[in-house]
């Protein structure tokens, strides 16, 4: 397993490198921005301590080899000098430690383009398996083998939400919001493809169950 090689076929942002995800884990997850395109801004929330690592970078806020430990709310956004310039890129693994106790959340916050006071909060509970409040069913079947990543299922049902008229338009000022930008992010891509790859797994299950009958 090479960190390099996982990013080079990664098509979402925040994807878990290692299949480990459970109560007590340490978990990297692996991020690349380039330039060139919008990424918008939004802010993260997490009750677990994340610690990033710059594999590599031109032109961008952290420098290659760079370690940085970030706040517990914090924003998010390309992490770039200028979003603009085609040349500026940056990878990097932001990594959690699972929670082994009860009360692990997160959440996802919009601030209003024109008043900057907060218009959308998403918050959910990421307690992780084996954690005493993990919830089977909150990202899919309680039997699914391959699990979704709590971060990645949030931030998906964010950009639903923020995308949304009723998410883009505040209610503080009532000015409506251009939308976050889907395609640097890309969660829901992520959570279609674990989705349907538990979806194929059970149907194989199924079938193997039939011919061994
Ligand atoms: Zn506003």
């Amino acid at each position: 397993m090479n960190v390099y090689e996982r990013i080079s076929k990664q098509v979402a942002q925040l994807v878990p490198i290692f299949p480990y995800d459970d109560a007590g884990a340490v978990v990297p997850c692996a991020a690349i921005m380039w330039g060139g395109r919008e990424h918008g801004h939004y802010f993260h929330w997490n009750t677990v301590s994340e610690v990033v690592v710059c594999w590599g970078s031109n032109e961008a806020m952290l420098t290659t080899g760079q370690i940085m430990a970030t706040q517990k709310y914090h924003g998010v956004n390309s992490f770039l000098k200028d979003e603009t310039n085609p040349d500026a890129y940056v990878m990097v693994t932001v990594t959690q430690r699972q929670s082994t106790e009860a009360g692990q959340r997160e959440a996802m916050v919009a601030k209003c383009q024109g008043c900057k006071k907060e218009m959308l909060r998403h918050e959910y509970a990421a307690g992780p398996h084996g954690a005493p409040d993990f919830d089977p069913e909150r990202f899919g079947r309680a039997d699914d083998v391959f699990r979704q990543f709590s971060t990645q299922v949030g931030s998906s049902e964010f950009a639903d939400m923020r995308n949304s008229d009723e998410g883009r338009t505040c209610s503080e000022c009532g000015y409506v919001n251009a939308p976050l930008p889907i395609d640097p992010w890309n969660w829901g891509r992520q959570v279609q493809q674990t989705r349907l790859v538990n979806s194929g797994f059970h149907a194989m299950r199924v079938l193997a169950e039939k011919a061994g009958a």
